[in-house]
């Protein structure tokens, strides 16, 4: 039976689960972890390392390490959300062709999707060690909120990776999933999920013939654990600041190191009252000379300096309820997710929002994953038949085009179940107008600027006539990906019209390819890589096991042509497998590899042993 993935791409951490003999159950990686940092470093030789081994080197090498991709994704570079990160992050991000977001990495650019490729391939690795073959298809789980480009991103970063996103979904509805699954209940449950860097609420209604409804949903993409590391950062820069008229902003590595020790001392709080945050040598004063870094911070601080943004999670999820028409009494569980739902403040805010606590044992790091291998069992029709799913999500923005005076008209409006489709019709305006311009915008303001452009669509080749005598049908459909496509119909000649994406923060269809092909390349040279090194390991073991043989050869058979002989030739094999090892020669790797296991056996024959 092929199998399917599910995939948490965190903006923090990752997570991959699968359905193994009907049991969700998420896959620890090599390191014993079943969550992955999402983190993605160039080492000084070019080599990419991701997880665990990124994070562990992220301070002496901050400038080619990133976290955080996922707040970049699909966004485009003159964003407030881009702005923000760059003055916050050690790592470099330049505007990339398409208006979009490119990261230099030791003088190679790379798009956010390419970054996100080599999580989701790592994830992919970590799931195919565990099962034993490879894995070609996946669920992808997303926040709630992204937008179109967001989706699409993320998208083109599962074909950068090789894998098949056969569906994107939301991350609460598949925290929800995860929980309803298998149970057989009918309640209405909140899903509040505030991970690394998004936030999200829904709110659904499950069934126990196993219709998983998603009412309404709100979030902001750019809100999360993130922002409370920024807060204790700020804290402590502007305290330095006081003390030694030094900003430490300045220096990367100092940057890194105050990044790590605040979302250590924001973890720690969450269990003690108070912490220190101790970093010796945090800058080089020149010479000898350095200053250090040492500062303790309270648990009542810590909510002091964040309690806007927990104030925030709380207003949006106050609008969701309303915009789902429910009220607090109708919600029968409240379900957290997110690593962020483990600060007591956090879970002391929801819970008074509410009025009732928590559901015990959903584990806020599993759960997203859990859910997005259900989801994919389900689609894949493996699912027994008692634990069969539906699942019916919404659409987080409004869909709609510009009209005039810079206005939006909606189309398709928010909280609108998916997928779905609307149809418009559009009929020249002056006389021997060809072509007609549609701008698509995803959100919710009134005014087109302060909205999501999706895309800028041309509808040429229309018959000149009077104005008004030709009308075009244009369809606008969000499928259950929660991506968008726009096709048009010529209704003058019934034919169908060619669409031409002129604005857009994604990838083209050349850069896909031409990336996709770079990460495949890659992974060849990486799996040689490996191959190499393995074949020079056991050349290098069999060799040192021939040459301890030698001095029991030489004084047993002082004398014997026959010994002095075959040692000459094993000599020269070790010769030969020297001269491969050096020039990294795979090929002459093995082929000697294969001539030092018989040497070896021969030196052991002349001992009278066997191998
Ligand atoms: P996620 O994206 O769900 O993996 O959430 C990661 C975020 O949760 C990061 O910002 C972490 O710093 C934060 N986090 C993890 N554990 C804790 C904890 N015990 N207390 C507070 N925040 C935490």
């Amino acid at each position: 039976m092929e199998k399917i993935i599910g995939i948490d791409l965190g903006t923090f951490n990752s997570c991959v689960a699968i359905v193994d003999a009907g049991s969700p159950q998420v896959i620890a990686n090599r390191g014993g972890y079943k969550t992955t940092p999402s983190m993605v470093a160039i080492t000084e030789s070019g080599k990419r390392i991701v997880g665990h081994m990124a994070k562990r080197q992220a301070v002496t090498n901050a400038e080619n390490t990133v976290y955080a991709a996922k707040r970049l994704i699909g966004r485009k570079y003159d964003s407030a959300q881009v702005r923000a990160t760059r003055a916050t992050v050690p790592y470099s991000i330049v505007e990339g062709p398409n208006g979009d977001v490119r990261l230099s990495l030791r003088e190679t650019l790379y798009s956010i999707p390419e970054v996100s490729a080599m999580l989701l391939q790592e994830l992919k690795l970590v799931a195919e060690e565990y099962l034993g073959h490879e894995v070609k298809k996946a669920v992808v789980t997303v926040p709630a909120y992204f937008n179109d480009n967001q989706r699409q991103a993320t998208k083109d970063a599962g074909t950068i990776a090789g894998l098949e996103i056969i569906r994107i979904i939301n991350e609460p509805t598949a925290a929800a999933l995860s929980y309803g699954f298998g149970k057989n209940i009918d309640r209405t449950v909140a899903v509040y999920d505030l991970g690394g860097g998004t936030f999200d609420v829904s709110i659904l209604e499950i069934s126990s013939n196993g219709v998983f409804r998603v009412v309404s949903t709100a979030g902001d993409s750019f809100l999360g654990g993130e922002d409370f590391d920024q807060s204790i950062i700020d804290w402590l820069v502007e305290g330095f600041r006081d003390e030694h008229d030094i900003d430490l902003r300045r220096d990367r590595m100092a940057l890194q190191r105050l990044k790590d020790a605040a979302e250590k001392a924001k973890t720690e709080l969450s269990t003690l009252e108070e912490t220190e945050i101790n970093l010796p040598f945090i800058i080089s004063m020149g010479g000898n000379e350095a200053l250090h870094l040492q500062r303790s911070l309270t648990r009542a601080e810590l909510e002091e300096m964040t309690y806007d943004l927990i104030d925030r999670t709380i207003a949006i999820c106050e609008h969701t309820l309303d915009e789902a028409g429910f009220d607090k009494s109708e919600i029968d569980d409240l379900i957290l997710v997110g690593g962020m739902t483990r600060m007591p403040a956090v879970q002391r805010a929801v819970t008074d929002w509410l009025g009732k606590p928590p559901c015990k044992g959903v584990h806020p790091d599993e759960v997203v994953a859990l859910g997005a291998a259900i989801q994919g069992a389900a689609l894949l029709g493996q699912l027994d038949q008692d634990e069969e799913m539906v699942l019916l999500d919404v659409t987080p923005h409004t869909l709609g085009i510009m009209v005039k005076g810079g206005y939006i008209e909606g189309l398709i409006p928010l909280n609108t179940a998916v997928p779905t489709s609307r149809a418009k019709r559009f009929t020249t305006v002056r006389d021997g107008q060809t072509t007609v311009r549609i701008l698509v915008f995803q959100g919710d303001e009134p005014e087109a600027k302060d909205n999501e452009l999706l895309g800028e669509f041309e509808l040429t080749g229309l018959r000149s006539a009077p104005a008004g005598e030709v009308e075009v049908e244009v369809t606008f459909e969000i499928n259950a990906d929660g991506i968008v496509s726009v096709y048009a119909k010529d209704l003058d000649t019934g034919k169908a019209q060619s669409i031409t994406v002129t604005a857009s923060s994604g990838l083209s269809a050349e850069e896909l390819k031409r990336m996709t092909r770079a990460a495949e390349d890659y992974a060849v040279a990486q799996k040689l890589d490996e191959e190499a090194k393995q074949a020079k390991q056991r050349a290098e073991e069999t060799i040192a096991s021939i040459e301890r043989l030698y001095p029991e050869v030489e004084s047993l058979l002082a004398g014997s042509d026959f010994a002095k002989e075959a040692l000459e030739r094993a000599s020269e094999i070790i010769g030969e497998a020297r001269s491969a090892i050096d020039r990294g020669d795979l090929a002459k790797m093995k082929e000697t590899i294969d001539a030092l296991d018989r040497a070896r056996r021969m030196v052991l024959g002349l001992l009278g042993r066997s191998a």
